[in-house]
């Protein structure tokens, strides 16, 4: 592991050094995903059990505590936020740690506030998320079809998405789309959802199905290829490839005469681990280094105890433990092998 210190004055001054997280493998860790809540008003087959048990509000680190740690991570190098979940719309006072968050970006110390939804909340939110200095989003999707999008979210209301989608793009949101390929379940959404991304100036970001959690039901029979997904997509339209990079991990493809920029992100087929930039804390003050592993440091102690150079050292020790790469390839193969966590625990 390198540990690099640049002598560097952020603008305000706001700390005094911004330090770089080079990892064991040279990559530079500057991409933080906070899951704000593991909690959920949908329960989406592939995500999670119908019945699942959350963790009690008293696990959960307080807006001071994530700001707390915003801080020690933006000294440490942190450039990027995406606020996920759970859904992270569903916590009470969201906003309070939102507006909180846009004070960094207005500042300049964080190049960018993002966050993953699913959307149901987002007409009430949009205006505030844009407000805080966000500039663009990702809202999860699987299908168009009322009846299927009940179905795969277990309840969930696809016009209440739509209209927060349509919030967003009017408070100048840019939106995009993250739909999971699901075999035999929403292999026919893809033409629609691509047709309708196109006519609204969305993105769309297919993403493979992960291994993640125990009792999620057919979790290996729903699991498809995303170049056998696109199949239906290729067939009837040419794919470009694109040199644009967001900071996640998608390669993206221009969808010609659709106009439509499609990021495919292929944890199962196509391994991206080379690049990986990001870390995860979880609502109860935990960093994972990797969504598919368990090595992890526990941060809300440190932070409970008011040590502020045990969570310095704690992230030190984290940059240690990142792996090179995921295992969900022998995971899914190996159901004995499946990481205990589910996605919304670690968010997306
Ligand atoms: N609730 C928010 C949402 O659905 O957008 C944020 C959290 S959700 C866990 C983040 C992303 O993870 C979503 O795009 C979701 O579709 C995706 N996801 C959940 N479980 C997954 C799995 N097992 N494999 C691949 N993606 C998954
Ligand atoms: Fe909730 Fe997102 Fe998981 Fe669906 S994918 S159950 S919306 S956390």
């Amino acid at each position: 592991m390198r540990w690099h210190r640049l002598i560097q004055l952020c603008p305000k001054g706001f700390c005094a050094y911004i330090a770089q997280m080079i990892d064991g493998f040279g990559r530079n860790i500057d991409y933080l995903r906070i899951s704000v809540t593991d909690r959920c008003n949908f329960r989406c087959a592939y995500c999670m059990p119908e019945q699942q048990t959350f963790l009690p509000h008293s696990d959960l680190l307080t807006y001071d505590e994530i700001m707390a740690l915003v801080e020690r991570f933006i000294a440490h190098g942190i450039r990027k936020i995406r606020l996920t979940g759970g859904e992270p719309l569903v916590r009470r006072d969201i906003e309070v740690l939102i507006e909180a968050l846009g004070q960094h970006v207005k500042a300049g110390h964080l190049d960018e506030l993002t966050m993953t939804t699913n959307g149901s909340r987002l007409q009430k939110f949009a205006s505030l998320l844009a407000s805080a200095g966000m500039k663009r989003i990702n809202v999860s999707l699987d299908t168009l079809d009322p009846n299927a999008f009940r179905q795969i979210s277990r309840g969930g209301d696809l016009a209440s998405v739509l209209a927060g989608i349509h919030a967003a793009r009017a408070h100048d949101l840019d939106v995009k789309i993250n739909m999971v390929a699901l075999k035999n379940e929403n292999e026919d959404a893809l033409l629609p959802m691509a047709d309708f991304c196109a006519e609204h100036g969305l993105d769309l970001t297919l993403i493979e199905t992960m291994p993640l959690g125990a009792g999620v039901l057919e979790r290996e029979e729903r699991y498809i290829a995303l170049d056998d997904f696109t199949a239906p997509l290729r067939a009837r339209y040419r794919f470009h490839p694109l040199a644009h990079k967001s900071a996640g991990p998608a390669r993206y493809w221009r969808v010609d005469t659709l106009g439509l920029r499609l990021g495919l992100i292929t944890p199962m087929s196509h391994n991206f681990c080379d690049h990986c930039n990001r870390i995860r804390l979880t609502t109860d003050g935990k960093i994972y280094m990797c969504l598919g592993s368990e090595l992890h440091v526990d941060l809300r102690k440190a932070l409970r105890d008011g040590v502020p150079s045990d969570v310095d050292h704690l992230l030190q020790t984290a940059l240690r433990l990142k792996p090179q790469r995921h295992e969900f390839e022998s995971q899914l193969a190996q159901p004995g092998l499946r990481l205990a966590r589910h996605m919304n625990a670690t968010g997306g």
